[in-house]
């Protein structure tokens, strides 16, 4: 039975003035195995459009094409890679080696794309090359050979999946005399095998090395002859194992990454380029947390922690009530109020306490003659602990506690000293003594000074000044004590839960984190436009490189690469470029941060930058999924080419 037959074929080229070209006019003939086909005519009579019909490279045409029984012009597309993969040999006149791989990579890409092991693309490689007597240069790359090992290459690579079809257009054209005969020697063992050679050639004297000449003129047969000169062996139908594997993932990265290898220093820096963007989103993120975590060691370290200190609610959508809330103008605590909370589980002691801000000139202490503002009056509470004490103990009930800029307004040594306390209190002067117990500091670890004049007196002591002049101190804040800092943050939960609010240092707090939170995402977000700026970059790179390698696409849709696989080739170095910037991004990002650090805490005692490895694992794998979306278009346009129009270009 022929392997191959062809019944009425015609193929018709689209013209651009919707025109068509008649190439192959009513085509009937058929081969066998064995035979070694000679095609010749003038150039454009139709001879390569004819291969690549039977090539399975172009399936528009008309009439049936039969290769072992099944019309290939009914294929699917994935039936098509099947037969290009396993029945199909290609040698091209312009060999069309891969010139940064190996021979051996060469002659395997074929099996590569069917995933075949290592040990085995070896193996059958070495068989292959012996067949075209190379196997001593598996490892030379394709520059490193002659003319006619070049062709040797190709041929061993149309073998290496043992196709039953070898389709050799103008093999010879490219050669000198010696090393066509060389090369011819070769094609006639190929045919004696058992398979079926179709060879174009301009040469009268190629042909006549064949078995069969087929002349082609304007795209019609006008003449058949069978050489009674060479007499081929036909042997029986071969039937072997055919894989339906596909290129795997990683040997698409590995073949990405040798295409990448190729142009090393443009993909350095594009990724490069992308990995600015992603430096700098690692380090807004880092700048936010540090200064977050910065801001709260800060508030946290100026607290008992054993000590929960409660306010009435406050608006916290009200951007004033913050502000508020800072100077002392709490909602006051009612008695029920004060109930609840002391009714809570683990509660040890309740306080009173207050926190006000007051206009300058309004409260001062004097000691003789001198006299100093006091702009924050707050109580002495158990909140307070030796952290906060500068010198000296914590006010009984007539003592005060002043801070570093009182006690320095009033000379040295105040502590122990008896000064004079005076407050307005509903427009009314009030004026007690108290003994100074000590120097108060916020206890914050900070280089920050206190500024603010700040003097502290028990709940009890100012109480008893509104009584002197008829009025009720309403109570400002509530102080909770626990035993322990487990319980105090299970009575913290509670009264979140109660509907009330915590310090008033916490709402001030807790509003600059959500203004430094909004703050770093806004500002990694002006960042990650940069990001935008990057995918147009691999956009068009890649976009370069899929023009520069449309041959090599060609050649490998030709050996039987789905256009899926070609896909993933360009994807996979997308992926490869995403990577690479990731990791650059976070190696720079990494030693701008000990930069940075040093410097802010040289220049103010403190780590401004807060690397996480959360941030360091989004970022790479932002900079892996951007890259991949950048990719698609360029590895879909990759994967569309059109086969027989890419090996045709130069
Ligand atoms: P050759 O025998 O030299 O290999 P071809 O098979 O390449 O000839 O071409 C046969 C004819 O078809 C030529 O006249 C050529 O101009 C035309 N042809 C080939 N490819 C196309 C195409 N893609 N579009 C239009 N015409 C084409
Ligand atoms: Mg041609």
């Amino acid at each position: 039975m022929a392997v191959l037959e062809l019944k009425h074929v015609n193929k018709y080229y689209k013209l651009d003035n919707k025109d068509t070209y008649h190439a192959l006019r009513d085509i009937n003939t058929s081969f066998e195995r064995g035979e070694l086909v000679s095609i010749i005519g003038e150039s454009g009579s139709g001879k390569s459009t004819l291969m690549n019909l039977i090539g399975g490279l172009d399936t528009k045409f008309e009439g049936e094409l039969v290769v072992d029984g099944v019309d290939i012009g009914k294929f699917t597309e994935k039936e098509l890679d099947q037969y290009r993969k396993n029945k199909i040999g290609f040698v091209f006149q312009s060999c069309n080696l891969i010139p940064h791989l190996s021979i051996l990579d060469n002659v395997t890409i074929a099996l590569t794309l069917s995933n075949v092991s290592k040990e085995e693309r070896i193996e059958k490689a070495k068989i292959a090359l012996k067949e075209v007597g190379l196997e001593k240069h598996i490892n030379k790359k394709p520059n490193q050979l002659s003319g006619g090992q070049k062709q040797r290459v190709a041929i061993a690579r149309a073998l290496i999946n043992d196709p039953e079809i070898i389709l050799a257009d103008e093999p010879t054209g490219a050669l000198d005399s010696e090393t066509t005969m060389q090369v011819l020697d070769i094609i006639k063992g190929i045919a004696k095998k058992g398979r079926l050679v179709i060879m174009v050639t301009h040469s009268e004297k190629v042909a006549s090395f064949s078995s069969r000449i087929v002349k082609i003129a304007d795209g019609q047969i006008i003449d058949d002859v069978t050489n009674e000169k060479v007499a081929m062996v036909a042997s029986s139908k071969r039937e072997n194992e055919k894989s339906k594997e596909n290129l795997s993932f990683l040997a698409a990265v590995k073949l990405a990454f040798n295409n990448m290898k190729q142009k090393l220093s443009r993909n350095l820096l594009v990724s490069f380029g992308v990995s600015i963007g992603i430096m700098s989103i690692i380090l807004m993120l880092s700048l936010g947390n540090g200064l977050t975590s910065y801001f709260s060691d800060m508030m946290n370290s100026i607290m008992n922690p054993t000590v929960v200190e409660v306010t009435m609610p406050v608006d916290t959508t009200d951007p004033s009530a913050a502000m508020k809330a800072m100077m002392g103008e709490t909602t006051p605590f009612e008695d029920k109020n004060i109930k609840e909370l002391s009714k809570i589980d683990g509660v040890t002691k309740v306080e009173k306490g207050f926190n006000f801000v007051g206009t300058p000139g309004t409260n001062h202490v004097t000691l003789g003659k001198k006299k100093v503002d006091v702009t924050r009056l707050q109580s002495a509470t158990s909140k307070l602990t030796d952290k906060n004490l500068e010198k000296g103990k914590l006010p009984g009930n007539n003592e005060i506690l002043l801070n570093r800029v009182i006690a320095d307004g009033l000379g040295k040594d105040v502590v122990g000293k008896t000064v004079k306390l005076s407050l307005v209190i509903n427009g009314e002067s009030v004026v007690k003594e108290f003994k100074v117990s000590g120097i108060y500091t916020t206890g914050a670890d900070t280089e920050i000074p206190d500024t603010i004049e700040t003097a502290l007196i028990t709940y009890d002591a100012l109480e008893k000044m509104y009584q002197s002049v008829d009025q009720e101190l309403s109570v400002g804040s509530i102080l909770l004590s626990a035993k322990d800092e487990d319980a105090a943050s299970n009575i913290k939960d509670t009264i979140k839960e109660l509907g009330y609010s915590g310090s008033q240092e916490e709402i001030v707090g807790d509003r600059m984190l959500t203004m430094l939170n909004i703050l770093t995402y806004v500002l990694a977000g002006i960042a990650a436009i940069s990001l935008i700026v990057s995918s147009i970059m691999i956009l068009v790179v890649l976009n370069i490189s899929v023009v520069e390698r449309t041959k090599e696409i060609g050649l490998l849709r030709a050996i039987g690469a789905r256009s899926k696989d070609i896909r993933r080739i360009f994807v996979s170095e997308a992926f490869l470029i995403g990577l690479s910037s990731g990791i650059i991004g976070v190696i720079g990002s990494y030693f701008a941060s000990v930069v940075i650090n040093a410097a802010s805490s040289k220049a103010f005692d403190m780590n401004v930058m807060n690397n996480s490895v959360t941030y360091v694992v989004a970022a790479v794998g932002v900079s892996v999924v951007v890259s991949m979306i950048a990719g698609l278009s360029p590895a879909k346009k990759a994967a569309k080419l059109d086969p027989v129009d890419s090996l045709r270009t130069e």
